[in-house]
């Protein structure tokens, strides 16, 4: 009799490769279900008046999408790409296929902790792998507690204990005689395929190219100006910028506002997870083996350790740090009420101040924005409107295709002086941002109002 199955949900980790969560559900020996539930439903209400998803997050979301459906085609599993509520689809699910096991990684933001919380308690057993971070929490240099308040701090405790090195996982491939599980009869009943395209584009000014996954074809003909969604367009993607001389140059780039070649745009493969963060940093340390250190591979080094402090912060404070007030425990001014008008000119880039209207476009219009222009803009809206951080944070949210809850937090809390930041928050003048980082306006004239 064949064993019941187990059900992998792929969240933000959409790849086979390096991913212990779905390698742990092919190595159980049961027939593996795969899905996939689309981010724009079954998703939080948010409190702005705006939508949770724009259409470049997500047409960024369902290009990756793709490109993990035809991985799994190939191994001959179908992937159920679905647009429902979680919680009351994945018990349906099991139902239908007489299972009670979820396998899926672990998300330490608490929205998709009460998913997992409300999966547990309609009486599904859920296996739940934390696996974005460079490091197990048992690698850390202390217990997660512990974790010191000051970036610093921990990138130097971080530093003199190692990271072990990194093999990344092969992505596993199907048993012999494992029958992998397609749809039952009956589960017609409670499917639904997602299979509206959506109708955008990339922006050709953006600053971050990139093209949906060949069909069938190798996706090898990405290059360093324009990649491929999915896991082997990141791969490719991947391959060709650690052999460049990008890489030794990051540090004095990456504070570019045009083009692809300022920083590693790696973001957008690890928001959905079609890169590993480890992956990545084995990927620096080969580069660093062949070409020796650099000031640019250390930095790259330095931020992925950022990525990981900010997902440390979640699993030591959670709930916290969505707070008005955040961290701080000393009052902070009442904010005034949460200004419409201001709100929209903000997001529409009709502020009146050039740099930052010149972001908030290529952000509305690409679905990217380099860090220096985050900081412009976030700084903007906290600093010089006297608007609630939490609406920018949630307005990112929206649009970043490389949006990752952590990090997009992390940040914005710092910003606003509210997080672990022992400086009380940042704020950036516009005048010398724009005569130190935009002095030609070139940044300005390319963004400068658009339809
Ligand atoms: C207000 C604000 C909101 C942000 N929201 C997000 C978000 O939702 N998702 C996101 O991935 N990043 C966010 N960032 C961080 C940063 O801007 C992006 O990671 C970076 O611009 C992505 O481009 P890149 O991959 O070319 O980065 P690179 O400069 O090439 O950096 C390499 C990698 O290091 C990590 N990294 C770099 N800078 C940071 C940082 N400040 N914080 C955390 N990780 C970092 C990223 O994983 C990045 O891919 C935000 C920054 C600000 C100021």
């Amino acid at each position: 009799m064949q064993r019941s199955p187990v059900l992998y949900w792929f969240r933000n980790d959409l790849r086979l490769h390096d991913n212990p969560a779905w390698t742990r559900a092919c190595a159980l020996g049961r027939p593996v279900v795969a899905i996939v539930i689309a981010p724009s439903l079954g998703a939080r209400e948010m409190a702005w008046g705006i939508a949770q998803v724009g259409a470049a997050r997500h047409a960024w979301w369902w290009a990756n999408v793709q490109a993990l459906g035809q991985a799994l085609g190939a191994l001959g599993v179908p992937l159920h790409v679905v647009q429902a509520d979680p919680c009351t689809l994945l018990p349906d699910w099991c139902q239908v296929w007489g299972t009670r096991t979820v396998v899926c990684e672990d998300i330490a933001a608490p929205y998709e902790q009460a998913q997992v919380a409300a999966l547990r308690a309609a009486g599904l057993v859920v296996h739940s792998m934390w696996q974005s971070t460079l490091m197990a929490a048992d690698q850390l240099p202390y217990a997660i507690t512990d974790l010191p308040p000051v970036f610093t701090r921990f990138r130097n405790d971080v530093e003199r204990a190692g990271v072990p090195a990194h093999t990344p996982l092969p992505a596993p491939t199907p048993l012999p005689g494992l029958a992998w599980a397609t749809a039952p009869v009956g589960a017609s009943d409670v499917v639904s395929r997602w299979d509206a395209s959506p109708a955008w584009q990339p922006d050709p000014r953006s600053a971050f190219q990139w093209k949906a996954c060949a069909v069938g074809g190798p996706d090898t003909d990405g290059t360093l100006d324009e990649v491929r969604a999915g896991s082997r367009g990141g791969q490719e993607y991947l391959r060709r910028y650690l052999a460049s001389e990008r890489v030794a140059r990051y540090k004095a780039t990456r504070n570019g506002l045009l083009g692809m070649a300022y920083s590693s745009k790696w973001s957008p493969y690890l928001a959905w997870g079609a890169l590993s963060a480890p992956e990545l940093l084995a990927g620096v340390r080969a580069h660093e083996a062949h070409h020796g250190v650099s000031d640019g591979s250390y930095w790259l080094w330095f931020e992925l350790l950022w990525r990981d402090y900010f997902r440390w912060l979640h699993r030591q404070w959670g709930l916290r740090l969505y707070r008005a007030c955040g961290l701080r425990q000393d009052p902070v001014p009442r904010l005034a009420p949460h200004n419409h008008r201001a709100f929209a000119l903000w997001t529409q880039g009709r502020t009146g101040c050039e740099l930052v209207d010149a972001g908030m476009r290529e952000l509305a219009h690409s679905g990217y924005l380099s860090n220096r222009m985050r900081q412009v803009v976030a700084s903007f809206w906290v600093h010089e409107l006297g608007g609630d951080w939490r609406a920018g944070a949630a307005w990112f949210e929206a649009q970043l295709l490389d949006f990752d809850v952590y990090s997009n937090q992390g940040n914005w809390l710092y910003i606003a002086g509210r997080g672990t930041d022992p400086r009380g928050g940042r704020r950036f003048d516009v005048a010398k941002q724009t005569a130190v980082h935009d002095p030609d306006g070139a940044y300005r004239a390319l963004w400068s109002a658009v339809a």
